[in-house]
């Protein structure tokens, strides 16, 4: 019988140099990180970066983040200030975004940022990706792997969930370490944060002795920021102690529900566990059919910061 998972690919140097093969024909990879997993391609190529579109389906006005081997591959294609360079050399690689002006000069396609001035830059940390972006000469335009408006996939086979073999190579990096998408910081003004993620809000604020913003600016500079995502395709029932009936629980911290439909984030209370696991849940709750997902409260620090703003997200339920 035909595996429907074929297109998974382990992480070995003959398999990333396929991946590279395929990227530099103008083609799509799933890549690890350790946020969530990314459709990749190459983010010069105007036509492989209209392919990640189409593949998601993700609206046109949404821009890509770009992601780069490091900082010196960053400098050629946006204007770094000293924002960036505080930031970058103390938090990448990692799951920190950086919004800076494109540069006038840059190949990047008009496609991944949708002719904005400004350009999202990354530096991922999973090791897989690094090499790859190492053996490659482009930076990646690379979107979470998931349909859009659905869940972010955090393992090789929700990838293949999703695409299942319309996507010629996923590699497989295993499960990602952060499990939720990158905090993205628009440095082109006062340094504001545009999206709450894996690296929190407030580790940033105290590094750069600032207060960063807790609002969402009124003027949308970050067009994802929108609207209904991250859905499990159900009504989400936030600060909830009950199930309701067919429905799910996701409880956080020490809880003496044992009930079959009780999913626990983290038992010991910890925020980044909780995220590391919060995509992975919601999932597992998909495909077991239930009708709802009711929530605990999730404390408002830290990582839970980036779980409530995704759950707000999932909760607009039309
Ligand atoms: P995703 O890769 O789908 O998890 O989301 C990328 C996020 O980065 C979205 O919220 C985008 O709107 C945001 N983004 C990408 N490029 C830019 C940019 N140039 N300016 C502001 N936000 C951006
Ligand atoms: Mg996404």
């Amino acid at each position: 019988m035909k595996n429907i998972y074929s297109n998974i690919y382990k992480p070995t140097n003959n398999n990333l140099s396929k991946a590279k093969v395929v990227i530099e024909k103008g083609g799509v990879v799933a890549i690890p990180t350790e946020t969530v997993y990314g459709l990749a391609a190459n983010a010069y190529n105007t036509r492989a970066v209209k392919k990640i579109f189409s593949l998601k389906k993700r609206p046109s006005n949404n821009p890509l983040i770009i992601h780069f081997k490091n900082i010196k591959q960053i400098k050629k294609e946006a204007v770094i200030n000293k924002n960036f360079l505080r930031l970058v050399k103390r938090f990448s690689p990692g799951p920190l975004t950086y919004v800076l002006k494109k540069k006038s000069g840059s190949r990047i396609s008009k496609i991944a940022n949708k002719g904005l001035a400004t350009l999202a830059v990354r530096i991922p940390s999973e090791k897989n990706t690094i090499k790859l972006l190492h053996i490659l000469k482009c930076p990646l335009a690379a979107p979470s792997a998931n349909r859009s408006k659905s869940l972010s996939p955090t393992t090789a086979k929700h990838v293949a969930e999703e695409f299942g073999n319309s996507i010629r190579m996923i590699i497989d990096g295993g499960a990602c370490k952060i499990g939720i998408e990158s905090t993205v910081i628009d440095l082109t003004t006062k340094p504001k944060i545009l999206r709450e993620g894996g690296l929190s809000s407030e580790v940033i604020g105290k590094f750069l002795k600032i207060r960063l913003s807790e609002k969402q600016n009124k003027i949308i500079k970050s067009p994802g920021q929108i609207g209904l995502h991250y859905s499990p395709g159900m009504p989400i029932y936030m600060n909830r102690e009950k199930a309701t009936k067919d429905g799910a629980l996701i409880t956080f911290g020490k809880k003496n529900y044992s009930n079959q439909n009780t999913f626990n984030l983290s038992t010991g209370g910890n925020l980044k566990e909780a995220a590391k696991n919060f995509f992975n849940t919601l999932r597992i709750i998909k495909n077991k059919k239930f009708k709802s997902i009711s929530v605990n409260k999730i404390p408002n620090k830290d990582l839970g910061k980036a779980i409530n703003e995704r759950l707000r997200r999932a909760a607009y339920y039309e």
